[in-house]
C-alpha cells in the first residue's frame, strides 16, 4: 500500500501538459485523483481518474466541485499561461486575463479546499509557479514572471498563516518543460528548430524537462511532510 492510497488529489489544467502528467502520477501512486480542466476531450483519456470540467475562471466552479469530491487531502493548482512581451506590450485586459489565470485561480481553488483540510488539520498545497518570475528575470515574460512571482508569495502567505495547523503549500518551479504551449511557443517563433535550438542552449543540464519530472516532484511533496512554504526549482540548471 502506498503512502497516497488513501489521499484524494485535486488536480486542475490536467488535460495536458505538467498537470496531465500529475495526474497520473498520483493514480500511479495509489491515490483517488479528480482530474480537471476547462478542455474536458482532453481528460477524456486520462485513465484511473475521476474527470470534471473544472473552470479555474468560474467563482463558484470550485466551491462547487470540492463539495461533490468531499474531501480535498492535496490541491495541485496547474493552471496557468504564457503571455509574451514586456510591460509596454501587456495591456490593461492583458495584465487582468494573467493574473486571473495565473493568480486568482489559486485562490479560489485554495479557498475552497482550505477549511476542510483545516477541520481535519491536515492538507497539502503545491501551485504550479515558474522559474520565471521570482527566481529569474526573463525577457518578455512580463506578465508571465509578474504573475508566477505572486505565485510564489500566495504560497508563502498561505504556508506560514496555516503551517501551526497541519497545512503545508509549496510552489515548484520549473524551467523550460515540453508540452503543447511549449510547443506552441516554439511554432510561433517561425523557425522552430532554430527555437527549440535557442531553448535547449539555455538549459545547463543540455535539453528541456519532462513533465513527468515535474509530477514526480509535486508526488514527492504531497509526502515530503516537513517542507512548506518553499519554492522548489526544478529547471535543468537554468537558474544555478
Ligand atoms: P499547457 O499550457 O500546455 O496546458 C495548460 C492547460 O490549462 C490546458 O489543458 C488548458 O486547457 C488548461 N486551462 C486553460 N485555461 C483554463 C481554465 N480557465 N480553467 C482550467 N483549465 C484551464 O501546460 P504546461 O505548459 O504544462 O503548463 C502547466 C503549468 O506549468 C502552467 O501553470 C505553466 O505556467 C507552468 N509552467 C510551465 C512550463 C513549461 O515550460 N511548460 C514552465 C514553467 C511553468
Amino acid at each position: 500500500m502506498s503512502r497516497l492510497t488513501n489521499r484524494t488529489v485535486l488536480v486542475t489544467a490536467a488535460a495536458q501538459g505538467i498537470g496531465r502528467a500529475i495526474a497520473k502520477a498520483f493514480v500511479e501512486a495509489g491515490a483517488t485523483v479528480w482530474a480537471t480542466d476547462i478542455n474536458e476531450a482532453g481528460l477524456a483519456d486520462l485513465e484511473g481518474a475521476n474527470l470534471r470540467r473544472l473552470d479555474v475562471l468560474d467563482d463558484n466552479a470550485a466551491n462547487a466541485l470540492v463539495a461533490e469530491i468531499g474531501r480535498v487531502d492535496i490541491l495541485c493548482n496547474c493552471a496557468g499561461f504564457v503571455h509574451a512581451g514586456t510591460v509596454l506590450d501587456c495591456t490593461s485586459d492583458e495584465f487582468d486575463f494573467a493574473f486571473a489565470l495565473n493568480v486568482k485561480s489559486m485562490y479560489r481553488t485554495i479557498r475552497a479546499a482550505l477549511p476542510g483540510m483545516l477541520e481535519r488539520k491536515d492538507g497539502c498545497i503545491i501551485n504550479i509557479a515558474s522559474v520565471a518570475g521570482s527566481v529569474k528575470g526573463v525577457p518578455n515574460r512580463f506578465a508571465y514572471g509578474m504573475t508566477k512571482a505572486a505565485v510564489v508569495g500566495l504560497t508563502k502567505s498561505v504556508a506560514a498563516d496555516y503551517v501551526t495547523q497541519g497545512i503545508r503549500c509549496n510552489a515548484i518551479c520549473p524551467g523550460t518543460v515540453e508540452s503543447p504551449s511549449l510547443q506552441n511557443r516554439l511554432k510561433a517563433q517561425g523557425d522552430y528548430e532554430a527555437a527549440r535550438t535557442a531553448f535547449i542552449a539555455r538549459q545547463p543540464i543540455g535539453r528541456i524537462g519532462e513533465p513527468e519530472e515535474i509530477a514526480d516532484l509535486a508526488v514527492y511533496l504531497a509526502t515530503a511532510t516537513y517542507t512548506t512554504g518553499q519554492t522548489h526549482i526544478i529547471d535543468g540548471g537554468w537558474s544555478m
